[in-house]
């Protein structure tokens, strides 16, 4: 039986040949440092399992949730939105939306809004779902290439007119995965503008928003004024609060987006497991201190790359938010070969810049998701191999 034919649109697997390499590795008894994947390798904090323990024992949660979220959930995330970035006046009932995890809601926005003939406005690099479900819905994507020498900011005036006019989705992601970059409230003010003219929903996938570091708390696109007009933001509790693996989060925003992606979920989901719901308040109820305990970890780690890759030559500066180090690659190396010679010579384990779009191509990234001792040990076969930036 054949798969239907968009099955064999969706790009083959960029890292297929590093996998097959590993578990090449693995089987000899290499003992390898994998910094490949962004999923945090520490637990929940107790204070949220603690409450998901409470819940799982209330009948009241084993139920159907409703596929919107539970009133109280909604009602936190409101709230919240209001804490952290001083938004008011966000209706409960009509602006927020639970997601089961960021994906599953990005995806679903695809469904709601794109259809053949329409364009998708995307980063290159960029979180690689964006591509594909611009695939699923059956339209096309614009890359919208991230330059180093614009902080990663993309270049709206590069934006072919007939394109723009053709768009229905343009998409940010703000402390950017895979490169580290930040985005201003000016830049997400341009965004804005830029979105109105064209009549374009703007989505900002905002899964790092809690993940910076040395006092930087980046921004919401919804505090530029008049955006809820045209904007809709992905929050997930995944990052922040190492909870990848509970699938929970909710978006915001614009009314006419949050309905058209409300309409998706009706049809092809049934919520959030109301216990999980109940968890995730209590993630959200507490304060700096429980987040900040998270962060230092971070923090830390990232300073042990920064300053190792430091001492081997690399001109590079700590990025102020994110689980990644983006880096270049050593002069006279294409991203491939980089990260196929780190495999080989030292056992690490990273993607190379390319797999998250073609601009990616001359750097790599390294998830800050090992412990301390395997960040040193890697710097250390980096330098035992003889490793330097140029
Ligand atoms: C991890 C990640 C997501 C997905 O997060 P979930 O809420 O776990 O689905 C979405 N966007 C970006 C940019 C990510 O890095």
């Amino acid at each position: 039986m054949q798969f239907a034919k968009r099955l064999e649109k969706i790009p083959p697997y960029l890292f297929a040949e590093i996998d097959r390499k590993r578990d090449e590795m693995v089987a000899k008894g290499v003992d390898i440092i994998n910094m490949g994947v962004g999923d945090p390798d520490r637990p929940t904090p107790g204070y949220i399992v603690q409450a998901m323990h409470e819940a799982i024992d209330d009948p009241a949660t084993h139920n159907y949730p409703p596929y919107q979220g539970t009133k109280d959930f909604r009602e936190a995330a409101v709230e919240w939105m209001e804490r952290r970035f001083g938004i008011k006046e966000l209706n409960p009932n009509t602006e927020v939306v639970s997601s089961i995890g960021s994906k599953e809601a990005i995806h679903n926005t695809f469904l709601a809004f794109v259809e053949p003939g329409d364009y998708t406005l995307i980063p290159d690099p960029g979180y690689p779902v964006y591509r594909t479900s611009t695939i699923f819905a059956g339209g096309q994507f614009h890359t919208m290439p991230l330059f180093p020498e614009r902080g990663y900011l993309p270049d709206l005036n590069a934006i072919p007119e007939d394109v723009a006019r053709k768009a229905k989705l343009l998409w940010i992601n703000y402390p950017n995965n895979p490169t580290g970059a930040l985005a201003t409230l000016e830049f997400f003010e341009e965004l804005v503008a830029y979105c109105k003219q064209y009549d374009i929903l703007l989505c900002h996938d905002h899964a790092y928003s809690e993940m910076a570091y040395d006092g930087y708390k980046p921004p919401s696109v919804l505090q530029v004024p008049g955006a809820k007009d045209v904007a809709i933001e992905f929050h997930s509790l995944s990052k922040s609060y190492n909870m990848t693996g509970w699938r929970v989060g909710f978006v915001v925003g614009s009314a006419h987006g949050i309905k058209g992606l409300g309409q998706v979920k009706t049809n092809v989901d049934s919520g959030v497991f109301k216990a999980i719901q109940r968890a995730a308040i209590a993630a959200y109820s507490t304060g700096e201190t429980e987040l900040q305990a998270v962060m230092s970890v971070y923090q830390n780690r990232r300073d042990i790359i920064v300053k190792g890759l430091q001492s081997m030559g690399w001109p590079i500066e700590p990025p102020k938010a994110t689980l990644y180090v983006w880096a270049s690659v050593p002069q006279g190396y294409s991203s491939a070969e980089f990260v196929t010679l780190l495999l080989d010579k030292c056992g690490i384990i990273v993607p190379p810049g390319n797999g998250y779009g073609a601009a990616g191509e001359g750097f790599f990234r390294i998830a800050l998701t090992v412990a301390d001792e395997r960040m040193h040990e890697a710097i250390q076969r980096m330098k035992d191999a003889g490793i330097r930036y140029a």
